[in-house]
Order: C-alpha cells, then sequence, then structure tokens
C-alpha cells in the first residue's frame, strides 16, 4: 500500500516544471518535499491531486492508476488536498466548511468521526464553530482547513506549505495537528514546506527539488544531516 509517484513531468503551456519526479508515501507515513521558492513544490502536489493535468508519468494508489482521474474522483478516493492559502469558503462557517469536507467520505463513511480526536486536542476549532471563516487568524484558518481535509477519511493527505504566513509558534502547532492526524486517521501525507528543519524532523521520507527535479531523497533524517541540505536549505 502507498501513493506512488512515478518519473512525472507537468508543466504549464509551453513551460515543463517538474521533469522525471518519483516520490512515494505509505499509509501511517509523512513524506516531506522540500525545496526553494519555484521549484516545482505546489505543481507536485497540484498534479497528484488532479487539477493539474500529468503530462507523463504515473501516480498509482494502492497499485491503481489514478493519473487519469477528474480531482473529484481522486478526492473521493482518499487523495486529499490542502492548498497553499487555506481556501476555506469565507463567508461559511467553520462547521459549514468542515460539513463540505465530509462530502469527499461518501460511500466511504463507516467508523468513528475522524474530526473528533482533532476537535478534542485542538478544541479552538470547536469554539470557532459558528463562526465566518474567513475572519478566523490564518493559524486558526490553517487548523480548520487540515480538519476539514481529515473530514474526508483521507488516505493520503497532501499539504501545500501548511506553515505559510505563520509565526514560529503557530507553525509549531499546526506541525503538531499534522502529527496527531496522521495518528488518528494513518493516512499518508505529502508535506511540502520551506520550513525544512521542521517537516524533515516530521519525515520518515524526504525528497529535495531542484528546479523540477528530485536532486536528492532517502531518510528524512539523512537529508537532515547531509551537508549540501543544511547549506540549501536550513541555513549551513
Ligand atoms: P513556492 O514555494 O514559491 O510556491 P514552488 O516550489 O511551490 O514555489 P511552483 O509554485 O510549483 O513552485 O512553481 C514552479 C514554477 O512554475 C515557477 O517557475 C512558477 O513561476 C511556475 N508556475 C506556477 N504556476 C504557474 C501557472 N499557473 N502558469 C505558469 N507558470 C506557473
Amino acid at each position: 500500500m502507498s501513493l506512488q509517484v512515478q518519473g512525472l513531468r507537468a508543466g504549464y503551456g509551453r513551460a515543463t516544471i517538474l521533469e522525471d519526479v518519483s516520490v512515494e508515501v505509505a499509509p501511517g507515513e509523512v513524506a516531506a518535499v522540500i525545496g526553494s521558492n519555484g521549484a516545482g513544490k505546489t505543481t507536485l502536489v497540484k498534479t497528484i491531486a488532479g487539477s493539474l493535468a500529468a503530462r507523463g508519468g504515473r501516480i498509482l494508489q494502492d497499485g491503481d492508476a489514478i493519473g487519469g482521474l477528474p480531482p473529484e474522483k481522486r478526492a473521493r478516493r482518499g487523495v486529499v488536498m490542502v492548498p497553499e492559502g487555506r481556501r476555506l469558503f469565507g463567508n461559511l462557517t467553520v462547521e459549514e466548511n468542515i460539513r463540505l469536507g465530509r462530502q469527499a467520505a461518501r460511500g466511504r463513511d463507516e467508523g468513528d468521526d475522524p474530526v473528533e480526536p482533532l476537535l478534542e486536542a485542538f478544541p479552538i476549532v470547536r469554539e470557532r464553530w459558528t463562526q465566518r471563516a474567513g475572519l478566523l487568524s490564518g493559524g486558526e484558518q490553517q487548523m480548520v482547513a487540515l480538519t476539514r481535509a481529515v473530514a474526508g477519511r483521507p488516505r493520503y493527505l497532501l499539504l501545500d506549505e501548511p506553515s505559510l504566513g505563520l509565526s514560529p509558534r503557530l507553525t509549531q502547532e499546526v506541525f503538531r495537528l499534522v502529527r496527531l492526524v496522521v495518528e488518528t486517521t494513518n493516512a499518508g501525507v505529502i508535506l511540502v514546506e520551506q520550513m525544512a528543519d521542521q517537516a524533515l524532523k516530521l519525515a520518515t521520507n524526504a525528497y529535495v527539488l531542484d528546479q523540477g527535479r528530485v536532486s536528492a531523497s532517502g531518510p528524512a533524517e539523512e537529508i537532515r544531516r547531509s551537508d549540501a541540505v543544511r547549506k540549501a536549505y536550513l541555513g549551513g
């Protein structure tokens, strides 16, 4: 069982952004994807989620090719993206946003409510339950976005820079939530991050994207200790 991306090629218009990118994550694990601005990290998760068409390569969910499916079908199968900038429905309440998230799980919504443990551990989300999502702070919105994704019973979660724009303290909180999500749902998480050090601490395996190609990959702890990665992404 795993989400496998093999030899992926993708781009926009005449520009090829990703070339021969291979990434894999198993249930219950975090795979970190790090790399500088413009390396192609967002393009990668968009292509896996299906909002951008792949131009080559394969995407396999537990052995099934999903690369030709529209994004809603991938979400229905449990491949769910949390985009950069959260994209909540700002005029809807927190509760309504999370209810919409549950729709991705239709037909697979057996067993305990996956949202409940998150609300227990992060009561701030419940405190904001009836408020409009657009009025929440950036950190709160990120937590709601993650909770909404979990409501869809993801098997594989694609997180695009969940720490973007957050203070160090809130970044810690969001990473703590990601860890809890993995523990309680056993989802496999592809975590795209510029906060490389913290992402690598959370991850099992890691991939370094450099100008649209994987320039290094391996156990996250090894990547974290490599000189080249420390120099380029971790401030020496
Ligand atoms: P960041 O951390 O800044 O979001 P990233 O690693 O996620 O960077 P991408 O957003 O995937 O990088 O962008 C990779 C390249 O693709 C960049 O050169 C960017 O300008 C280009 N690009 C991104 N989106 C589009 C688009 N919709 N149309 C054309 N080019 C795009």
